[in-house]
């Protein structure tokens, strides 16, 4: 691994790249203003709602939510991981990327490369071994003879270099461990296991040599016929007893490799020709393959067509490929995992459908009520979620093979929207004959509709629930916002909330100017609860960085003990910006990156303020802050005195009760409008 990148380069970085001529490079812009706006490269759209703030070094989709920094789009836009896309930007202003000390006697630089040479040699290593297992099923009758059992036609079996691991314990061992170089690439693939390597079960003891072990020794390969033919002895260059260490992870398997968007094969995941278990094995996680994030026959759906609109996310790799071979060649299959949040998004950015299909049972029932959930955070207008329930005891594999491409399809463009699964998954369990069942159900679908974003999408799927209640939506939406403190992005009734159509100066965010009354309504009026001043601080200052310079340091000293949620970051931010007052907001975001507070901000960056300019910035940022300190201050001393009518105080706490009475007597003084005194009882 490379070192770290250190964090005063990207802060380098940002600051020297312009947003606009990297985003200009790919998307056409059109200034609008002081910022750029162009049609979304990440959603599908006819008027534009894509903005570019040079000011900020941001983005911002106010239809799809997406935004970022430079970094941020190059990672989105190009797909880039982190490194890479650091490597990109860098590379675009000639700058060389540091890393931190990370191997002894190895310079920074030599490090990135011996980096990349490894993942080469491994991605390398991977294709040689599929193209094997590709002709080693040529070779073997007996698993053509399954794949042909199993309706594998030889054109699909060759679109998707299905192959075959022989019943052997040391097959690709022997021919690709050839060194001890090789055998650390195998096992860093996941193509060999060490044994007595302790997360693996079926490693087996009693194997001492390098020979072929018996099918009795690992439950893996109880359906094989022991070793097969001709892959007894050893013999090879490799010491026997360094090879003897490790052993194959596919044996007697139909193996599918699985390649990345690239082409790039970075795992594999293998059927059990008979009745062994388990049935399918796939790779481990590795320095290539993430199962969370990789979707299996992606590439080959992309292979098959150009373009498509449509998604369908199944189970196995089998149904894979037997919807591809029947015509459905929009079929990709999670790897071993339920659905993920990253597999959601990488659909969408080449879709505008996604249907997930699910076998009839319980087990698939409840995988796909999960997939809702997860899916939900992604719904917006212009994106349609349905969910295909297949009939009890039917997986796509079976199903397609028996009734054909053009009835499965059939099936697909009748599956269930999501507003209508949800509501009748809801619907099953309450009884919406009474008032209670009605309660329960708004209470049961309050936290699945706050994972929608605020939009088109969330208000029609309110309506939804709304006719299913036989309630007015603004009923609803009374119950909703009333039922809990923050409902964010459910405005507490449709129609104007303060600030809507008439409010004159937009915030700040890029794109202000197109935000129209939705946004301004629904996301500047956030509630001014609990941590609503925090919030609104932190907002002001990554709307206005140089606002910072109104809050000084022993504000800001006494801020980070403030006990409030969010309270200690706004103090980290604003030391951040008066160690460097010119730093942009993307500058600040970067910053954060690696931290879980991250999103929140960016979230808040691209949430509006009705705030004009740095100026009135400034006035509120210390308005804010001195409010919140004030706040600190009388919650300190109500303690201070009730534990003092209590028991007693101690030294310590005694001086801090003077000196807080002492204060309290100043800031009664001096005229500030806003700070009534605490309220002692
Ligand atoms: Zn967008």
């Amino acid at each position: 691994m490379a070192g770290r990148i250190p964090q005063s380069f990207i802060d380098e970085l940002i600051a020297r790249a312009d947003i606009v001529d990297l985003i200009g490079a790919r998307v056409p812009l059109k200034k609008a203003g002081h910022e750029y706006k162009a049609c979304c490269p990440f959603h599908d759209e006819k008027t534009p709602s894509f903005w570019v703030s040079p000011d900020k070094q941001f983005y911002h989709c106010f239809g799809c939510g997406a935004h970022g920094t430079a970094l941020g789009f190059l990672m989105e836009y190009d797909r880039l991981p982190f490194p890479e896309a650091v490597e990109e930007l860098a590379g675009r202003l000639g700058l060389p990327v540091p890393h931190e000390a990370g191997h002894p006697g190895a310079g920074a630089g030599a490090t990135a490369d011996a980096d990349a040479q490894r993942t080469r040699a491994l991605h390398e290593l991977l294709a040689r071994v599929a193209d094997y297992f590709h002709a080693n099923l040529a070779r073997s009758e007996r698993a053509r003879a399954y794949a042909q059992q199993r309706g594998l036609t030889a054109p699909i079996i060759e679109r998707f270099r299905i192959g075959y691991a022989s019943d052997s314990w040391n097959d690709v061992l022997r021919r690709f461990g050839t060194d001890a170089r090789a055998l650390r690439d195998l096992a860093a693939v996941g193509l060999i296991i060490e044994r007595d390597a302790p997360a693996e079960r079926s490693s087996s003891a009693t194997s001492a040599a390098g020979a072929d072990q018996d099918a009795g020794a690992g439950s893996a390969a109880a359906a094989g016929a022991g070793a097969g033919p001709g892959t007894a002895g050893g013999g090879e260059p490799v010491a026997a007893d360094t090879a003897a260490r490790y052993y194959d992870r596919f044996r007697d398997r139909l193996m599918f490799p699985i390649r990345d968007s690239r082409g790039r094969v970075i795992g594999f995941g293998g059927r059990v020709l008979g009745a062994g278990e388990p049935k399918y094995l796939n790779s481990p996680e590795t320095a290539l393959f993430h199962k969370g994030q990789e979707l299996y026959g992606l590439y080959e759906s992309r292979l098959a067509r150009h373009t498509f609109e449509r998604l369908l996310v199944v189970e196995g790799y089998m149904d894979t490929v037997r919807l591809h071979q029947h015509g459905l060649p929009y079929a990709v299959a999670t790897l071993g995992t339920a659905t993920t949040p990253e597999h959601v998004r990488r659909a969408f950015r080449l879709v505008s459908e996604l249907v997930f299909a699910f076998d009839g049972d319980r087990a698939g029932r409840a995988a796909a009520w999960r997939a809702l959930q997860v899916v939900l955070p992604e719904a917006r207008a212009g994106r349609e979620i349905r969910f295909l329930f297949l009939p009890e005891g039917e997986d796509p594999d079976s199903l397609v093979g028996r009734e054909g491409g053009e009835h499965f399809e059939a099936r697909v463009a009748a599956a269930m929207p999501l507003s209508e699964y949800l509501v009748a998954h809801l619907a099953a369990e309450t009884d919406l004959a009474h008032a209670d069942g009605k309660a329960r159900f708004i209470a049961l679908a309050r936290p699945l509709l706050e994972r929608v974003p605020p939009g088109v999408y969330r208000e029609l799927l309110l309506e939804r629930v709304a006719a299913q209640l036989a309630l007015p939506a603004e009923r609803l939406q009374q119950w909703l916002a009333a039922a809990g403190p923050g409902v964010p992005g459910v405005p507490a009734a449709p129609g104007a909330p303060r600030g809507a159509a008439g409010s004159p100066n937009a915030s700040a965010a890029p794109g202000a100017s197109a935000l129209a009354a939705e946004g301004r309504a629904r996301r500047s009026a956030r509630p001014s609860g609990r941590g609503g001043l925090v919030t609104q601080a932190i907002t002001l200052l990554l709307h206005f960085p140089a606002s910072a310079a109104a809050v000084g340091e022993e504000q800001c000293a006494r801020l980070a003990r403030v006990e409030q949620p969010g309270a200690a970051v706004l103090a980290e931010l604003l030391g951040q910006q008066a160690a460097e007052p010119a730093a942009t907001l993307a500058q600040m975001l970067e910053r954060w990156r690696d931290r879980h507070e991250y999103r929140r901000l960016c979230e808040l960056a691209t949430a509006a303020t009705l705030v004009p300019d740095a100026a009135a910035a400034a006035r509120e940022l210390s308005e804010a802050v001195g409010r919140l300190l004030e706040r600190e201050h009388g919650r300190r001393l109500q303690i201070l005195i009730e534990k003092a009518r209590l028991t007693a105080l101690d030294a310590a706490e005694k001086l801090e009760l003077q000196s807080l009475t002492l204060d309290q007597g100043a800031s009664l003084g001096a005229s500030r409008p806003l700070s009534a005194p605490p309220k002692l009882s």
